[in-house]
């Protein structure tokens, strides 16, 4: 590790892993700081036994829309990512209420049409992070804290093992939701009051929520004429989706509907009995029967949600600036929900961080590619 940096990254989720694509390829010297022990934050796949897998179900982010989202769709074509559309031909099924059988109805086709990643979206985190110095990305590395100095920054870090370690940057570039970023890194000087309670109030999207997914050895859902999607008023998911792979590994998934708290007080033994039971009320008996199952709540994991996204979420609201005060010229925010037009979304996370490698070409006065 360098002691002394141009930009120290935190966070290797999408937003930190396409920042530091770009500074790399600038020959902007960086280092990047990620808690986790993988890539990826927030995007999440993984195989049928729950580890992250090249080629498997996104406990995370599953869709993006090219349509409407054309820098992330330039962005997968110049990484030779292959997509595929979210199923949809067949029946939709609706369930109103328990004591009467689910409806189905004949889907009207999305449009734009959702679309997935091959392999999962964690293709994405691979083809960004390929060409980074490996030795430039450090997981289980917590930034703990920030100091101003004169010319910089001090970064202070703990590794897994619990070794603490700092490094100066000239800048700081955030790559993480900023209520994680105000939640869990001590400044010195504290944010002015302004700044704390913005990066405070502003929701992390999706952080609340929680996935299940049921493994089958086939899709019959389709032999039977039916897309994989349902809704439902009953519960406990609401809203669910085939999740089958392109490789043909056949799943359903669903948003759980139950708020954070009651999950917990129900616990993951009786959630997946009850989603399973779902599912075989909508999909039929086979439904009931699957290889596996999978469930992530995201709510849980404290290096995406805080006890404020427990009660409070939604998507953040657009920001004319998001740092004041004394650390308004050393730290640039970089995480998706900074961006101004697709906040909390994949594509904010590429939106924020080419606007955040922008900046910091401009501070450091050099023309880079994104100003
Ligand atoms: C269940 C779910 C479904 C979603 N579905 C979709 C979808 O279909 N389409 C879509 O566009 N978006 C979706 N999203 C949102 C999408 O996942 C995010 O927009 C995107 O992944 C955000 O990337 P990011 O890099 O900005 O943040 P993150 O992925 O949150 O990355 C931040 C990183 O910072 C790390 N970190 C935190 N604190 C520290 C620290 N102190 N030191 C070092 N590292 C730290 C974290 O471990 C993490 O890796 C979904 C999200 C969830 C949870």
């Amino acid at each position: 590790m360098h002691d002394r940096v141009q930009v120290a990254v935190i966070g290797g989720g999408i937003s930190g892993l396409n920042l530091a694509r770009r500074l790399s390829a600038a020959g902007v010297s960086f280092e990047l700081f990620e808690a986790r022990d993988r890539l990826g934050g927030r995007v999440l796949t993984v195989n049928g036994e729950g580890a992250p897998s090249d080629d498997g179900y996104d406990l995370g982010p599953s869709w993006f829309w090219p349509r409407l989202q054309p820098a992330l769709a330039e962005l997968v074509e110049e990484l030779g990512l292959a997509s595929f559309g979210q199923s949809s031909d067949g029946d939709v099924i609706f369930e109103r209420m328990s004591r009467e059988p689910a409806q189905s109805y004949s889907a009207v086709r999305q449009t734009p049409e959702s679309m997935r990643l091959s392999g999962g979206s964690a293709a994405l985190v691979r083809a960004l992070a390929a060409d980074l110095p490996g030795e430039r990305v450090h997981l289980n590395t917590s930034v703990t804290g920030l100091a101003l100095r004169e010319d910089g920054v001090r970064v202070d870090c703990r590794d897994g093992a619990g070794a603490e370690r700092s490094i100066d940057a000239e800048y700081v570039a955030a790559a993480l939701p900023p209520r994680i970023l105000e939640a869990t890194i001590a400044f010195s000087p504290e944010p002015e009051p302004g700044t704390a309670a913005l990066w405070h109030g502003t929701p992390t999207w999706m952080a609340g929520q929680a996935k299940f997914f049921a493994l089958y050895e086939t899709p019959f859902w389709f032999a039977a004429g039916l897309s994989g999607t349902a809704q439902s008023m009953v519960g406990p998911m609401l809203e669910m989706h085939d999740a089958t792979t392109d490789s043909g590994g056949a799943a359903l998934f669903g948003f759980l509907g139950m708020s954070p708290a009651e999950r917990q007080a129900v616990g993951e033994q009786a959630l997946t009995e009850a989603c399973i039971a779902q599912f075989e009320r909508i999909f039929g008996l086979e439904a009931g029967r699957p290889v596996s199952t999978l469930f992530k709540d995201w709510a849980a994991d404290s290096l995406t949600a805080t006890t404020d996204d427990l009660v409070s979420s939604g998507h953040p609201a657009p920001a004319p600036s998001w740092v004041h005060g004394p650390w308004a010229d050393r730290l640039i925010l970089a995480g998706s929900e900074v961006s101004p037009h697709e906040a909390g979304y994949l594509a904010g996370a590429i939106e924020a961080s080419d606007l955040a490698t922008a900046e910091v070409h401009r501070r450091l006065g050099q023309r880079g590619p994104y100003t």
